[in-house]
């Protein structure tokens, strides 16, 4: 496996918790809902498909904080059970090689690019956006709803 330079940054536990506990008090805006099909419904924790029959909580999570141009809070997953948090933080997300797009942010959380794999390893595009000294990190997001799914962050 190629040694990256970057490292991976799933979703905290602690926030997994707090959704678990805020799906289980009735919170309006935390659902219960059952995956229905294989690849669907990534875990932001684990980093891995919810399988179809497993519960899933979808919330809103701002990844980029309020108070800044782009800021921006969108709906994700999470096991509605216990999971273990993604722990190959060297190695890409195996679950997760396609179907996401890149985005390039400053240390300001000012969006300075934005790649699609397209075909490509994502290892490389990502390095490609680090080549920057401008990025501060690179945030992985479905390319087709738009919803983050995890964050990179150099080592
Ligand atoms: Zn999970």
């Amino acid at each position: 496996m190629k040694t990256l330079n970057f490292r991976i940054v799933p979703l905290a536990t602690e926030m997994a918790e707090a959704a678990r506990r805020a799906a289980a008090s009735g919170a309006p805006d935390h659902a219960v809902i059952t995956a229905d099909s294989p690849r669907g419904y990534p875990c932001r924790h684990c980093l891995r498909w919810a399988q179809p029959g497993e519960r899933v909580i979808l919330f809103p999570y701002a990844a980029i904080p309020s108070g800044h141009p782009y800021s921006e809070s969108g709906p994700i997953f999470v096991h509605a059970e216990p999971c273990e948090r993604y722990r190959a933080t060297h190695e890409f997300p195996a679950d997760l090689r396609s179907g996401r797009v890149f985005r390039a942010y400053n240390s300001s959380y000012d969006m300075i690019g934005a790649e699609v794999v397209n075909g490509n390893e994502p290892e490389a595009v990502i390095e490609k956006l680090l080549q920057s000294p401008e990025t501060a990190f690179v945030d992985a997001r479905s390319v087709t709803r738009g919803c983050y799914t995890f964050r990179m962050e150099r080592i």
